[in-house]
């Protein structure tokens, strides 16, 4: 993973400015998050030793609401992804319009390794440090990488203790039973889905002849995988981080996904209930999955597997970026030359954020949604957000991601200079 994920994010700032109608000292003032918190979190492991564990909350900048971001749980966390997510946060939220902010958050940990007593200490012992840093008019933080439902629970739980106030509110992406939104679960994948539904409509696609490859088979790419092999697209290859299974014909993909939360692998089955046989298929790796010839290829694991070391192989003719960062800045230009067209994670997964903002205003008024009205109102979110983006790449003649990056842009200044810029006090004065 690169040291400098935050530094290769300002690259696509840099690029997206001259198509945006900021000013420079906007420009300049994106560029740097607005606080960083770095927490040191003790927790008794179960064999009563002492372990303290490295924790960050960033918050990138609130001018459009309070910041709002995931918290992830990973070996390979540091400051300067949090600040690179944080930062793709403001966008996103700017994208699809939804007040609020970028923030993100991360403990370096292998999840994997610790028990489920552990992990609830850890969980709520991150809330006790970042207790006066969050809050529901602040900074709200939901899931991310190896973070879920459950972990939003105990710390929704941990903040209402330590403030004593019911506060759902300070966290989303929370159990439906603690004041979750019904249809938060999905949405991540959802989200990726409309965008993908629109792109059919503009390319005249038929569902059965579309070949689609999913690294990264966890939330996001289970549910991006099931919604589009339920509208009958060939899903061909899907991985984990053990590796990757490719079948040419074809997965039945409710099958995998029982599989994986049964077994906690991608595996090559066919499911008859609860009867699972397994089917023959090719095991791949993940590097060799980003490079088989599909027409969609959806990255929904991790940061920088398109790099300039293997963007010259992909052979897919669209990257639908599930995942944050999955691409470098430099690897971009590469794919652009070779006309793959790549609907950019600030709007592909944009879908997780805005039903955590349905949540969070279910969460205000103590009043809940139903399944069809959070799905309808997503759709109706991703839908004009992809097109608009799609529009400025096509008037413009520029990538879809500089699109993506000068309508969030736009948007982020118009907020700024409403707050005060050089040229706002000129004009007053
Ligand atoms: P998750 O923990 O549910 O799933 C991650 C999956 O990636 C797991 O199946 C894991 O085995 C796999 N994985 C890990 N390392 C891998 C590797 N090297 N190669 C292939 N697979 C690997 O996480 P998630 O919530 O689905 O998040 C995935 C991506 O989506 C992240 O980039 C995250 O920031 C982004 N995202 C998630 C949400 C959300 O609501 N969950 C919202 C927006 C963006």
């Amino acid at each position: 993973m690169s040291k400098d994920i935050y530094q290769d994010a300002l690259k696509q700032l840099d690029r997206a400015a001259q198509h945006s109608h900021a000013e420079p000292e906007t420009i300049e003032r994106l560029r740097h998050p607005q606080t960083a918190l770095e927490m040191s979190i003790p927790v008794r492991m179960d064999d009563g030793s002492l372990k303290i564990f490295k924790g960050y909350r960033v918050r990138h900048n609130d001018s459009r609401g309070p910041t709002k971001g995931g918290i992830r749980f990973h070996p390979d966390v540091s400051l300067s992804e949090v600040k690179a997510l944080a930062f793709w946060m403001s966008l996103k939220c700017a994208v699809v319009g939804i007040p609020y902010g970028g923030g993100k958050g991360g403990v370096i940990v292998d999840p994997k390794s610790l028990s489920r007593l552990e992990l609830e200490r850890l969980s709520r012992g991150f809330i006790e440090q970042a207790v006066d840093f969050i809050g529901p008019l602040k900074d709200i933080p939901a899931p991310d990488v190896y973070t879920n439902a459950m972990i939003m629970g105990w710390m929704m739980d941990e903040y209402s203790k330590i403030t004593r106030t019911y506060n759902p509110g300070v966290i989303t992406g929370k159990p439906i039973s603690m004041g979750g939104s019904l249809g938060r679960d999905d949405a991540t994948g959802r989200g990726a889905y409309y965008c993908i539904k629109e792109l059919e409509k503009k390319r005249g696609w038929n569902p059965s002849e579309i070949t689609v490859a999913v690294q990264g088979f966890g939330n996001a790419g289970q549910h991006v995988a099931s919604l589009l092999h339920a509208d009958g697209y060939k899903i061909v290859a899907v991985s984990d981080s053990q590796g990757a299974i490719y079948r040419k014909e074809g997965f039945d993909v409710p099958s995998l996904v029982h599989a994986k939360q049964s077994t906690r692998k991608v595996q090559p089955v066919y499911c008859e209930g609860t009867v699972c046989e397994g089917i023959p298929a090719d095991h791949i790796t993940n590097e060799e999955l980003i490079e088989l010839d599909v027409d969609v290829l959806i990255p929904a694991a991790l940061e920088n597997v398109i790099t300039t070391d293997n963007a010259e192989n992909v052979k897919a003719k669209v990257i639908v970026e599930a995942a944050n960062g999955p691409i470098t800045a430099d690897a971009d230009p590469i794919l652009e030359k070779n006309n793959i067209l790549v609907i950019p994670d600030i709007l592909a997964n944009a879908g997780g954020v805005t039903v955590s903002y349905f949540e969070w205003v279910q969460n205000k008024n103590g009043y809940y949604w139903s399944l069809e009205d959070v799905q309808s109102k997503l759709h109706n979110i991703m839908r004009s957000a992809f097109n608009e983006v799609y529009n400025i790449m096509q008037e413009k003649n520029i990538h879809m991601r500089t699109a993506a990056y000068a309508l969030a842009v736009n948007r982020l200044a118009d907020a700024i200079h409403a707050q005060g810029t050089h040229s706002y006090f000129a004009e007053i004065s």
